[in-house]
């Protein structure tokens, strides 16, 4: 036998086992009751609250000829004829549907008689869908409708459907269905499954669908389907690749007490574990909002949450630079490739954020990211904006410059037997993932890779344009950490593997035309001296030494 989904199997078939929407329900039995029948309705909602479902039972219960309080009798021939055959009640899907010919072909058979039952009912869904040419259409039918049709619209999106189709419909809201409610139904279902489930699990999934029948059942299903009983919570995070809300407290924590660490630390795990980092950035957003919430209202949430909401030391500028910049994470997570190195350099700027408290941050990052969402754009190197970084503590160094130099010193000095010494034993970073003072340079690193190397320098390339920055502000830190991992103090350099190819041509053709490359003192380069790229000369002192490797 072919599994039926729970959702099917136990959708309500008449209206006194529909989930909530109880004064909804009222209303329509009893207009069937008193036989006052309406041509047109509009149901209006929320996905999943049983707009589709009523529907097709009023479709049913209006037709059928031995109506009990309302509901159809499922005895009588009606009922029996339409059990087998929905021949009169016809369901458009407007989201597949939406031209102004499905609308014509409605209207021309809107006028041919029901071929068994009393009323020919169509029920329209997603009716916000139709075109302008589709509604207009429609509203012709609506105008004059004959009398043994009915129109059943239903919507999630109400404010597009035109007035003049709206000013024809009986309007019904469907609501969001109750908690208890909610939890009976579910708990109702896994006994008629003879299967038992924790109350814990149940109102977590009660949480998790936010009101909305169809997903939470969909969810019960998907549990149900785990083979063993005793189902704890964190399963249901799992099939929902979702955080338990501890943990998203957890991880914005370490931003509040400026733990940097251990945040690039969660969002290993994250990744590791396979959450949807979109998901998570959701998760941040609702959780900000109810500290916002919390911070403005009194009495909105319980007093334990009120407590655990009010524990965060942001302010409220805080949690509204953090909101704007989880918005813009969010819009660059969706066109870029590498959505864990976003998520790291977006965290490292929540966390200024909330250490120096001030706007310019979210300025910044905006720009920053410019370059990153135009992966089409090549940056021309004459064009570069002069950006400052304080590298030494009390020189600030050109950072163009700086660039230029160590390429040209990288490859002056270049050495095939170093870089082969760097690769074998580039694996060993992983080992620094989870160290305290390196893990963020060192996931860093591990996203590129050492192209050229000498005994004093090493030029990195990133397939990722946003890592660039990332690795100029912690040039420092990164001589340590690989002074420590190697034994031997390597001045470094990174390019974006667009830089690079550009960098290798000009390379191979000032090879072949005998220009070589001579190391140039970085102390020239302090205060913005001014300094031509490459020195040449004619004699190729270094060329046999140069292996330029893909
Ligand atoms: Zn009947």
């Amino acid at each position: 036998m072919s599994y039926v989904a729970l959702y099917r199997k136990y959708r309500p078939d008449n209206f006194d086992s529909v989930i909530g929407q109880k004064v909804t329900i009222e209303i329509l039995k009893n207009s069937i009751i008193n036989n006052k029948i309406s041509h047109a309705y509009l149901f209006n909602g929320p996905r999943g609250t049983g707009k589709t479902s009523v529907a097709k039972i009023f479709a049913k219960a209006v037709n059928c000829l031995d109506n009990k309080n309302g509901n159809a009798c499922g005895m009588c021939e009606l009922c029996k004829k339409i059990q087998k055959n929905d021949i009169d009640i016809i369901e458009i899907d407007a989201a597949s549907n939406n031209g102004v010919e499905e609308i014509r072909e409605i209207r021309s058979k809107v006028k041919l008689l029901p071929s068994v039952a009393k009323y020919k009912v169509y029920i329209i869904d997603e009716v916000h869908m139709l075109s302008t040419g589709a509604f207009n259409a429609l509203l012709k039918t609506l105008e004059e409708p004959p009398s043994h049709v009915i129109f059943i619209l239903c919507t999630t999106e109400i404010q597009k459907i035109p007035l003049t189709i709206l000013s024809r419909c009986q309007h019904f809201e469907f609501k969001k269905i109750n908690s208890e409610e909610m939890f009976d139904s579910l708990k109702k279902i896994s006994k008629l499954e003879n299967r038992n489930i924790s109350d814990n699990v149940i109102s977590l999934i009660v949480k998790l669908s936010d009101g909305g029948c169809r997903d939470a059942i969909n969810l019960l299903d998907q549990v149900l389907s785990l083979s063993v009983d005793n189902i704890n919570e964190k399963e249901i995070y799992d099939i929902q690749g979702i955080l338990p809300e501890e943990d998203i407290m957890e991880f914005l924590n370490t931003m509040s007490n400026n733990d940097m660490i251990s945040g690039l630390n969660y969002i290993n795990s994250f990744v590791e574990t396979g959450k949807n980092l979109s998901i998570i950035v959701d998760q941040l957003l609702v959780l900000l909002r109810n500290i916002s919430i919390s911070k403005n209202v009194n009495n909105y949430f319980s007093k334990d949450d009120q407590e655990k909401y009010n524990s965060f030391n942001f302010t409220l500028e805080n949690v509204k630079e953090l909101t704007k910049l989880l918005i813009e994470l969010k819009n660059q997570m969706n066109k870029s490739v590498n959505q864990k190195n976003l998520f790291e350099i977006f965290y490292i700027y929540m966390c200024d954020v909330v250490v120096n408290k001030s706007n310019d941050n979210y300025d910044k990052i905006k720009n920053d990211n410019l370059e990153v969402s135009n992966d089409k754009k090549i940056k021309d190197e004459s064009s570069d904006k002069t950006k400052k970084v304080d590298y030494n503590d009390e020189n600030s160094i050109n950072i163009d410059s700086l660039k230029k130099i160590r390429i040209n010193n990288v490859l002056a000095t270049a050495n095939k037997e170093e870089l082969k010494k760097i690769n074998s034993s580039y694996e060993r970073i992983n080992d620094f993932i989870s160290n305290k003072v390196y893990n963020n340079v060192a996931t860093l690193l591990l996203d590129g890779k050492v192209i050229v190397a000498s005994s004093q320098y090493l030029l990195f390339v990133f397939e990722d344009k946003s890592l660039i920055r990332l690795f100029l502000t912690n040039l420092e830190k990164i001589e340590k950490f690989l002074k420590e991992l190697y034994n031997n103090e390597y001045k470094v350099m990174c390019v974006d593997s667009n830089e690079w190819i550009k960098i290798k041509n000009e390379f191979i053709l000032n090879k072949k035309n005998n220009i070589i490359y001579k190391v140039c003192s970085e102390s020239e380069f302090i205060g913005n001296k001014k300094i031509s790229k490459f020195e040449h000369t004619t004699s190729d002192i270094f060329g046999e030494d140069i292996e330029i490797v893909n």
